[in-house]
């Protein structure tokens, strides 16, 4: 299927592998992905990593271990292949090198030999006269025997683009419309580096040309090299695709992009991560980080905030893109993830929890985790606080809370330990453990003691799962069993014993 350029669509997501995927370039490729499959098209993943100093081998597999979870999938790029192939910048520098060459042969481009020092020298002088710094063309129009020179002095020149001096050039975005540049505020960009790799410029339009790209979803950053990749195409005389920048996303105080050097904060200051792996190793649910990224610059359009990824590809086009940048909204993304770890099967949330548990040190029986995961899902807002609330349903020996913590407000150890003791007696005569059967036990017994029940049920949570905070009482003794939660209850009120 195509949009309305009768293009067959091509989207691309363009990483340079530096690290891990920031959650800015995750929302990139959400959208792009978002887009390719709305319309039946194709994703692609194109590596770019011909800036050799920032190369990180390691980097590529952790980027697309991110993309995978996010259910990214790419139908063409590394690993899976493609026939536009190579996917990866630094397998394709003859391409580069032979168009580089190419535009030089058509007088579109130029052979540059100034070295770095004359061009700082060039900047310095144009900073004392308070005008832009830039390149001053020296080599522009240099003669054949003046360049001639310059390679028997060994020197490897870099190859530069020819701008127009003079002139506009008008530029069409999808989601910002129309922009007008006036070429002689441009610079004659390096296309071709000394070392034969490419710039960003040249390989971006070179690779979005042969992979036949039909529409650039990029970051906001790139607007400013949005004349000169449009002087390229004409230049090259290729069909330029449609360009869709998209806005940056800012802190939650509205305040600059969010980065590694910028991090967001919530409203008490606490830094929040952008690395995806962050949010992976944190106990998101990719299902939630990609509602909530879809949610940053993109609307579903009928006021909902929380939908499935397959939701928002029948929706996705980029008419609801905002052009404004919009702020972080931190306090979303628990609240999404709680809604969708609500909506998982109960076996799904299972299967998702599991790891979490044995990362934590737990050995996990399936059966057991099948029974705790009705009594934590509607509590969870991420996959990890199943370790702090439901942890110690796995551990091999039972961790009994310090005495004190048995000891519930307006009470003291004497009556905690007789209310303790007394529960185990109602309890141990109990053969229905429903909720129903126990909390009415239960909360007679109170009565009887003059407790509150929040009183008598807060002692015994502490005593059967060795914590304050925890699953439902009774469910959760319903699932340790009448005789452990016996022993537990009795245990503790005879550490109440010993301490008073
Ligand atoms: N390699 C560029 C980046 O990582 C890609 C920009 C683009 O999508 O063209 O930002």
């Amino acid at each position: 299927m195509t949009d309305s350029t009768l293009r067959p669509v091509r989207t691309r997501f363009a990483p340079s592998p530096t690290g891990s995927l920031h959650i800015g370039g995750l929302r990139t490729a959400l959208f792009n992905w978002l887009f390719a499959r709305h319309y039946g098209g194709t994703f692609i993943l194109r590596i770019e990593d011909t800036d050799q100093k920032r190369f990180d081998p390691t980097a590529l597999e952790t980027l697309m271990e991110a993309l995978r979870w996010a259910g990214l999938h790419w139908d063409e790029g590394p690993e899976v292949g493609g026939s536009y192939g190579p996917y990866v910048q630094s397998e394709r520098l003859h391409l580069y090198q032979q168009w580089a060459k190419w535009l030089v042969e058509q007088d579109k481009a130029y052979t540059c030999y100034c070295s770095p020092e004359r061009l700082q020298q060039v900047n310095r002088e144009k900073e004392a006269r308070k005008e832009p710094p830039g390149y001053d063309r020296h080599c522009r129009n240099l003669t054949a025997a003046q360049r001639a020179a310059y390679e028997a002095q060994g020197i490897k020149p870099v190859i530069r683009f020819k701008m127009p001096l003079d002139g506009q050039t008008v530029v069409q975005d999808a989601i910002r419309g129309e922009s007008v540049f006036d070429n002689a505020t441009q610079q004659d960009a390096v296309l071709l580096k000394s070392d034969g790799f490419p710039t960003y410029h040249l390989a971006v339009v070179v690779d979005d040309h042969f992979m036949q790209i039909s529409h650039v979803m990029r970051a906001i950053e790139w607007f400013p090299s949005f004349p000169l990749h449009a002087q390229l195409w004409q230049a090259f005389g290729w069909d330029m695709p449609v360009y869709a920048h998209l806005p940056v996303i800012l802190n939650p105080n509205g305040k600059g992009k969010i980065s590694k050097r910028n991090p967001p904060k919530d409203k008490y200051g606490n830094i929040i991560p952008v690395m995806v792996h962050d949010y992976m190793q944190a106990g998101y649910l990719p299902e939630a980080m990609t509602n909530f990224l879809a949610n940053i610059g993109w609307n579903f359009g009928d006021e909902r905030e929380v939908f499935t990824m397959d939701e928002a590809i029948e929706r996705f086009d980029l008419s609801r893109v905002n052009r404004a940048s919009s702020a972080f909204p931190t306090e979303k993304l628990d609240w999404l993830n709680g809604e969708h770890i609500r909506r998982l099967t109960p076996d799904d949330l299972a299967r998702r929890l599991k790891p979490v548990l044995e990362n934590a040190g737990f050995e996990v029986d399936d059966e057991l985790l099948r029974k705790v995961v009705p009594l934590v899902q509607i509590r969870l807002k991420t996959l990890n606080e199943i370790v702090d609330l439901a942890g110690f349903f796995f551990r091999e020996t039972f961790v009994a809370a310090p005495p004190e913590e048995l000891v519930q407000d307006k009470m003291d150890a004497a009556m905690t330990c007789r209310a303790l003791d007394r529960a185990a007696d109602v309890l141990a005569g109990l053969d229905d453990l429903s909720h129903e059967a126990q909390e009415a036990a239960m909360r007679g017994l109170a009565d009887e003691l003059g407790l509150k029940p929040k009183q008598l049920f807060g002692a015994l949570r502490v005593a059967i799962t060795g914590q304050r905070v925890a699953t439902p009482l009774f469910e959760t003794i319903a699932i340790v069993g009448k005789d452990v939660a016996l022993e537990r209850i009795r245990n503790a009120a005879q550490s109440l014993v010993v301490q008073s």
